[in-house]
């Protein structure tokens, strides 16, 4: 797997992952006990409490058994998968039956079904907001919210004892600050930008570049995954930070496919740019 570690406002963000159309997509934040798709087993992934599965494509589940078995058998208690509300009941089952196999327990896993427009506490300070893409499947994108609190601009200044004061008073003194930090878009066309413009302001966007050929495009569109010709079209607008991209179709060797999109890319782009695609063996 890739390692990147990427400056944010709240810090590096450390991110691990590989993908591959059609293989796996994995991608993991450690410091968040995070994996957003489990499409192949990976030790790293096994720690990690909270794991979201986008949809149901095997390129994004296949790992999802192998964590649990690895957390029962290391005696790693609970786990949390997040998962369209369509396909959870299937992913329980899917749980239950692997751990019958085994012949052992019920893993220790919860299913939580979610929708678009959910946002769900992950951790103190930090939250997950589900939104629909554009796949050829029901398929959830998620976004991970920091929030904070600071003084509101009127007590900015003031000491330790009048802000005690103030608050004493009835006065609220802070107010929430929410960051965007990073998106996580899984399988998706380009029409999951015109209903989310705030996407392109993100910290961290990690998007799927699946096509590259200018004759792939209409195949692109038919079965809802980006082309590189979206996001060149798209790059103007961008303005994260960084641009993380996945999930290359096997049509494409790694390194000219590497070498294609960074060309297409190359001064038009705002964000620093990451390639997350590997060669899984
Ligand atoms: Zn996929
Ligand atoms: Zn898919």
């Amino acid at each position: 797997m890739r390692q990147l570690r990427l400056d944010t406002s709240w810090g590096e963000l450390r991110l691990a992952g590989g993908s591959r159309a059609g293989e796996a997509s994995v991608l993991l934040l450690p410091q968040l006990r995070l994996a957003l798709d489990a499409g192949r087993p990976a030790r790293a992934l096994v720690p990690l409490h909270h794991v979201v599965i986008s949809h149901g494509h095997m390129d994004h589940v296949l790992g999802l058994p192998a964590w649990a078995s690895q957390r029962q058998l290391n005696g790693i208690p609970g786990g949390k998968v997040y998962a369209p509300a369509s396909l959870a009941a299937q992913i329980s089952e899917l749980l239950a039956t692997c751990a019958r196999l085994e012949g052992g327990k019920p893993y220790d896993v919860e299913v939580q079904a979610v929708a678009p427009g959910d946002v769900l506490p992950l951790r103190r300070g930090f939250f997950l907001r589900f939104l629909a893409t554009s796949h050829w499947v029901e398929t959830l994108g998620c976004c991970l919210e920091w929030v904070r609190l600071r003084l509101r601009p009127e007590f900015v200044g003031m000491g330790v004892e009048e802000l005690r004061a103030e608050r004493k008073a009835g006065k609220i003194i802070t107010e929430d600050v929410r960051t965007s930090l990073l998106a996580y878009l899984a399988d998706t066309g380009p029409e999951v930008f015109a209903e989310h413009p705030f996407l392109s302001e993100v910290e961290v966007l990690v998007v799927e570049c699946t096509f590259l050929r200018p004759t792939d495009r209409e195949r692109a569109r038919r079965f809802g995954h980006m082309h590189l010709d979206d996001l060149v079209e798209l790059a103007p607008k961008l303005a994260n930070r960084h641009l993380v991209l996945t999930h290359l179709s096997r049509r494409h060797r790694l390194g000219p496919g590497a070498r294609t999109i960074k060309n297409a890319l190359d001064g038009i782009l705002r964000p620093q740019l990451h390639l997350l695609n590997v060669e899984w063996d």
